[in-house]
Order: structure tokens, then C-alpha cells, then sequence
């Protein structure tokens, strides 16, 4: 038995046996053979039980993520079945007299160079597909283990370095209990979606993948970020009595789903939720979510081996909105794409620094094919509820000048082609880069609304990588340059008449609560399993008194100080 402390990423208690997600060790040695007409079935074996695999991933994905993420899965399994690539296969190992894992790896070599090389777009998308099935095939050679999330079918908590946000895609809710990683934070990408999902996890933990074995009970503690490994009777039934108690709390937060958020001295303020799919609206209404503050479309865009068209991203805006009744808001924002988030077909070149690099909107601006796409798609979409865009990582009004001509432009296009448009979208941007938070003022008059993205925000300001389990003692939300960047931004947007929200996760977090309610923040955007326990939060806190605070908060000196003084005030 043995504790662990991690970063707690997503509440409630799993208790389930470990799964580890590796990439299995796929080096192999060079052989000679003597029978050839053998070492083919062998090949062939291999082949066969990556396409049952295959086919029963696929099935999975279609029935729990939709026909469009299964799609992938349709393109590996042509790779699978093609002659062109089999046959050349089989004929090295006859020819050469040489072991099916050389003639599998040069063969596909063979073809991941060639189809790299090529002008066309969807070809060099072949090449991904080569190689990942190429993978599968050579562990089944090498009788290694091939984890996929997608295949899972047994209760589990799954043990990973870390998962990239299409691995956390795969996962079903119904088998996986929990998840545990090596690496990553509270607002690595992950994170986020086990938050959608409702699935309790532990992230940046260090040692977890070498800590945990295969088959070894381990609960994950997601209120507090502990891991227990093999835990006694003892320790299993006191975790047990913890998961009750987080369930019974919930029953008591659920009793405000249908209320208004409203301060103690009667102040109304927006409690609305981040979502990532259309299918995550339910958890927003069951949630008692006043709007969308946030709809990360780059989802949509991912887990696929092509960009989505015009018409698959009108369907997700419109369900979105159909879904949101009464008007409520919809924050939609366009493609943010890059740093953590990677869409391996748009084949970009790899960078240094990727968070500071060719992503979001500098990729939208010069992308302006892609661009479009989205645009049209969402102004279609507006007919159908309470559109409101926004740009991510804004760091210059030019940018934000461009994008909104863009946008603009192809409304004007959609109705010369007698398309109808509402005239009432809001467009906003998010401020997540120091810079625009400096000149929030300039902003604001050209803006219909900011929101705050302190995700990114406080990872620039601090220059600590919100992925980097290393510096997050450095990513401090309650830094006074932080507060004093979110006052400026909230100071900015009232003088002009605008509203601000904040949908980083610094929204939902209870000490912050207090302070931003303080500072006049209008909109706090969150996962939806956060909504209810802030509104409980909120419903006991003072509006006024908590801005009478505001001049001592901005010019406290450490983040310490500022989180003393608030939980001394709101007796946290
Ligand atoms: C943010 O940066 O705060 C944000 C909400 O965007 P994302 O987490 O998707 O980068
Ligand atoms: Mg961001």
C-alpha cells in the first residue's frame, strides 16, 4: 500500500483495478527464415487480429462518440485490407527470406515516404494511417500488448504518462472509473474533458506509471488528488464512505438546478458552462447551466483524419443552440488549435515552443480557407438561438479587426446567396495574452465582450507551462498580477458599457469565486459539475462587501496573502 499526491483534476472517488496506457516497446532484430510459406501465415494472423480489433474499436467509437469519430478507425482498416500495401508484404518475405517485422517495416517505410512526399493533402494524410497501423500490426507480431483505450470493457482506472485530448475522447464512461497520469495540471486539456465527462482523475502525480502495476486495486482521489495503491479493507471502505458523502453532496447542490445565481445581497450574476461537444449540453442543463460560456470547437476538428465540412460543423452549432431553449447564451469559440491540441492531418510543422507558436487564430488568419469554413458555418447556425463568437488568443487588435472582417465578409456573402443570418451576434474575443489584458481599454470600444481565458493567461504572465507539473507552483491564480490583470480587463469592458466573463478554471474555483465577485465579473464560465456548488457559494457572499475589499486585494504582494485574506473573510 502505498499514497500518492498528484493535482486533483476532476472530483468524486474511483476505486477500480489499474489499466496501463503505454506505447509498448516495438524494436525487433533482423532474421533469416527458413520458411517463408510460414512466416506469411504468421503476417497473415497478425493482420487478422488487428482487423477484428480494429473493427471492434470502431464499432465502439461509432456507438459512443458518433459516426464522424469512427471514421478514423474506417480509414485504418482500408489500410488493412488494401493489396497494394499486403501483397508487397508477403512477397519481401518470400523473395529476401527474411522475418514478416522487416518486411512490414520497410514495406510501410516505403509508403509512408512516398505518401509524404506528395502535393495532395489527403495522400500525406495516408501516411498517418500507415503508420499507426503499422504499429498495431508489428505488436501483434512481437505478441506485445497494444493498449487502446477505445477496447476497453471491463471496470478500470486507466495509468498513463499522460493522454492526449483524442485518447480521453476514446474513453467510456461506463468502464473507465477513473484516470491517473505521470504529468499535466489542473488545466491541461485532459483535465478538462474528464471534467465534461464526469470521470474523477489525479494528473501531474510524476511516478504513477511506475508506482502502479498492471492488475494492482488503486483508488483515485479526485476532491483531494490523492492516489491510494493497493489499499486495505480499511482504506477501501473509509474511500467508499467518501464517494457516499460526495454523492449525498451532490444531492443537496442539485436542489439549486432550477434557481438564478444570486449573491446574498441580491446581485444577479451568469453561472454557465464550458462544453467541448453538443453532447455535453446535457450535463450542462442537468447541471442547472445558465448558458454556454465556452464551446470549444477544436473537438470537432479532432480525432478525424480530415477537416470537418461546412455542413457537419452547422449540425454541432445548431444542436448546440436548439438544445440551449429560452434563448440562453451560447459562447461559441472559433478553432484553437496548437499548443496541446494537435491535428496530426494539417501536418504542421513542429515547433519549440508550441504554445507560443503558429496556433489559434495566427493559424485562422493565415488558414483563411479553413477560417471560412467555420464562419459560415456558425452564421448559418445563428438563426437557431443566442449565438455569440469569440477569437481565442487575441494578442493585437489587428488580429481582431481581421478576423471580424472575415467574419463579416462571408455574411455578406451568405445572404447574397439568399442564406438567412441573425443580425444579433455579439462578437467577442478572449483575453488570454498579457498584452491584451494591458490594453483592455483600447479593446473594449471595438469589442461586444471579453472572456477572461486564465488558463493561458496566467500560464503567459507567470511564463509557467500550464502542462509543466514542474513549475505549477508557479501558476498561481491568486497572483496580485493576475488580479490586477482580470480588474483592468473587468474595469475596461464596464467603461464602455460591455460585459466581461472569465471561462478559464479559475472561474470555478472557490477562492477565486469570492474575488471575482468582487471585482464585477458578470459571467463565470465553468465545467458544469462546478455550476451547483458555486451557486450554493455565491448565494452566502456579499457582492458589496467583497468589493469594499478590492483596493487591499490589488495591492497585496504574494498570492498567499490574498488567499489568507479571502478564506479568513468567507470562512473557507
Ligand atoms: C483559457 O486559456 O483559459 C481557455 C479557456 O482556453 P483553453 O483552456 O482551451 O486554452
Ligand atoms: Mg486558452
Amino acid at each position: 500500500m502505498s499514497n500518492i499526491q498528484g493535482i486533483a483534476a476532476s472530483s468524486g472517488i474511483a476505486i477500480a483495478k489499474v489499466y496501463k496506457l503505454a506505447v509498448p516497446d516495438l524494436s525487433f532484430e533482423k532474421k533469416q527464415i527458413d520458411n517463408p510459406e510460414k512466416e506469411v501465415e504468421r503476417l497473415n494472423q497478425a493482420l487478422e487480429i488487428s482487423k477484428q480489433e480494429l473493427e471492434k474499436i470502431k464499432e465502439n467509437a461509432r456507438k459512443t462518440l458518433g459516426d464522424e469519430h469512427a471514421e478514423i478507425f474506417s480509414a485504418h482498416l482500408l489500410v488493412l485490407s488494401d493489396p497494394e500495401m499486403i501483397n508487397p508484404i508477403q512477397e519481401k518475405i518470400k523473395s529476401d527470406n527474411i522475418n514478416a517485422e522487416v518486411a512490414l517495416d520497410e514495406t510501410a517505410n516505403m509508403f509512408i515516404d512516398m505518401f509524404k512526399a506528395m502535393d495532395n493533402e489527403y495522400m500525406r494524410e495516408r501516411a498517418a494511417d500507415i503508420q499507426d497501423v503499422t504499429k498495431r500490426i508489428m505488436a501483434h507480431l512481437l505478441n506485445v500488448t497494444f493498449p487502446n483505450p477505445a477496447l476497453i470493457d471491463e471496470e478500470v482506472i486507466v495509468v498513463a504518462e499522460d493522454l492526449t485530448p483524442s485518447d480521453t475522447a476514446q474513453l467510456n464512461k461506463q468502464f473507465v472509473k477513473g484516470f491517473t497520469t505521470n504529468i499535466g495540471g489542473r488545466t491541461s486539456h485532459s483535465a478538462i474533458m474528464a471534467r465534461s465527462l464526469e470521470i474523477p482523475a489525479v494528473v501531474g502525480t510524476k511516478t504513477i506509471t511506475s508506482d502502479a502495476n498492471k492488475d494492482d486495486i488503486i483508488i483515485v482521489d479526485g476532491i483531494d488528488g490523492q492516489i491510494i495503491i493497493n489499499p486495505s479493507e480499511q482504506e477501501i471502505a473509509t474511500y467508499k464512505k467518501k464517494q457516499e458523502e460526495f454523492e449525498e453532496q451532490k444531492q443537496v447542490w442539485a436542489k439549486l438546478k432550477d434557481e438564478p445565481t444570486i449573491s446574498a445581497d441580491n446581485e444577479h450574476v451568469e453561472l454557465v458552462a464550458n462544453i467541448g461537444t453538443p453532447e455535453d449540453v446535457t450535463g450542462v442543463l442537468n447541471n442547472g447551466g445558465e448558458g454556454v460560456g465556452l464551446y470549444r470547437t477544436e473537438f470537432l476538428y479532432m480525432g478525424k483524419t480530415e477537416l470537418p465540412t461546412e455542413e457537419e460543423q452547422f449540425e454541432a452549432y445548431k444542436s448546440v443552440l436548439e438544445q440551449m431553449d429560452d434563448n440562453k447564451p451560447v459562447v461559441v469559440r472559433t478553432l484553437d488549435i496548437g499548443g496541446d491540441k494537435e491535428l496530426s492531418y494539417l501536418k504542421l510543422p513542429e515547433e519549440m515552443n508550441p504554445f507560443l507558436g503558429f496556433r489559434a487564430i495566427r493559424l485562422c488568419l493565415e488558414r483563411d480557407d479553413i477560417f471560412r469554413v467555420q464562419l459560415r458555418a456558425l452564421l448559418r447556425a445563428s438563426i437557431y438561438g443566442n449565438l455569440k463568437i469569440m477569437f481565442p488568443m487575441i494578442a493585437t487588435l489587428d488580429e481582431f479587426r481581421q478576423a471580424k472582417a472575415l467574419l463579416l465578409e462571408e455574411k455578406e456573402n451568405l445572404k447574397s446567396e439568399g442564406k438567412d443570418v441573425s443580425d444579433d451576434i455579439e462578437v467577442g474575443i478572449m483575453v488570454e495574452i498579457p498584452s491584451t489584458a494591458v490594453i483592455a481599454r483600447q479593446f473594449a470600444k471595438e469589442v461586444d465582450f471579453f472572456s477572461i481565458g486564465t488558463n493561458d493567461l496566467i500560464q503567459y504572465t507567470m511564463a509557467a507551462d500550464r502542462m509543466n507539473e514542474r513549475v505549477s507552483y508557479l501558476y498561481q491564480p491568486y497572483h496580485p498580477a493576475i488580479l490586477n490583470l482580470v480588474n483592468n480587463v473587468i474595469e475596461a469592458a464596464h467603461a464602455e458599457g460591455k460585459w466581461a466573463g472569465m471561462c478559464g478554471e479559475m472561474a470555478g474555483d472557490s477562492i477565486a469565486i469570492p474575488i471575482l465577485l468582487g471585482l464585477g465579473l458578470d459571467e463565470f464560465s465553468m465545467s458544469a459539475t462546478s455550476i451547483l456548488p458555486a451557486r450554493t457559494q455565491i448565494k452566502d457572499l456579499s457582492k458589496k462587501e467583497l468589493a469594499s475589499y478590492k483596493d487591499q486585494l490589488l495591492s497585496m504582494s504574494t498570492a498567499d496573502e490574498v488567499e489568507e485574506f479571502i478564506k479568513e473573510k468567507t470562512n473557507q
